[in-house]
């Protein structure tokens, strides 16, 4: 596995993975505000009006972290399992919604690649800048198949890479020397932005994305770029 800036084994990603979403638990929101803006939220608005959440169905948001999209699913009154390999996160999560006043929600500490849930338990199935994060993103793919039902739904939002002329050149210059920046500042903490940035660069192209989600077994596959790829939201059907 390359993990950008030297050659790291399958094991040692997921425990620097591990231990990166702890060290940025605390500031993570501020984080995602300062560094993009404050467009994230807009992008997970667009996410799940997509996901069309009803009330009452069941729906999994996997690396679900502090509970962005978790929140704004459970407005629309669907049961929602947020679940993260990080117990920090999830706590940071917890926290918040309790802040919000936001209850009902269920808390699962879970690898995306082999969760402990029953097949076919959910309606729908979110993730949302988490998928690059994983090791081996088939296995994921193949676990959200599984613990969905036939008719059930696969949504994914994630960093890509634009196809917009000039667009990437900034947003590279931007990344690789702006975020690590704003990382040391607000968060202390450059060496995880350097690896978040560089795990988008790596992150396969919308074409090969979506193939990969056919590969395992979905289909009516769809990407809907947002920004021209910057950011896109890949989905499937299991049927
Ligand atoms: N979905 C949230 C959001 O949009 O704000 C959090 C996204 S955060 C960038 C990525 C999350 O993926 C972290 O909370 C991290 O712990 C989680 N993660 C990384 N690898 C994972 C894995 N193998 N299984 C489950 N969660 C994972």
């Amino acid at each position: 596995v390359s993990f950008g800036y030297r050659d790291v084994d399958a094991d040692e990603k997921a425990g620097m993975v591990r231990s990166v979403f702890s060290s940025v638990a605390a500031k993570y929101d501020l984080m995602n505000d300062a560094m993009s803006g404050g467009a994230h939220r807009l992008w997970k608005d667009q996410f799940v009006r997509r996901v069309k959440p009803q009330a009452g169905e069941a729906i999994l948001d996997m690396a679900g972290g502090t509970g962005d999209i978790a929140f704004r699913l459970a407005r629309h009154g669907a049961q929602v399992t947020v679940a993260d390999i990080n117990p920090d996160m999830l706590g940071v999560g917890q926290e918040r919604a309790t802040k919000r006043g936001i209850d009902g929600l269920a808390w699962s500490e879970q690898n995306a690649e082999q969760l402990t849930f029953a097949d076919r338990r959910f309606d729908a199935y979110t993730i949302a800048f988490g998928i690059r994060n994983v090791t081996h993103i088939d296995k994921a793919l193949a676990e959200a198949h599984r613990v969905l039902r036939f008719g059930g739904r696969f949504f994914c939002l994630e960093f890509s890479s634009t196809t917009w002329p000039g667009f990437s050149e900034v947003y590279d210059a931007y990344s690789h020397h702006a975020v690590p920046q704003l990382g040391k500042m607000l968060a202390g903490d450059a060496e995880s932005y350097r690896y978040l940035i560089e795990s988008i660069r790596r992150f396969p192209p919308m074409p090969e994305f979506e193939r990969m989600i056919r590969a395992a077994g979905f289909a009516q596959t769809k990407v809907e770029p947002i920004l021209g790829g910057l950011v896109a939201i890949h989905s499937g059907w299991k049927i």
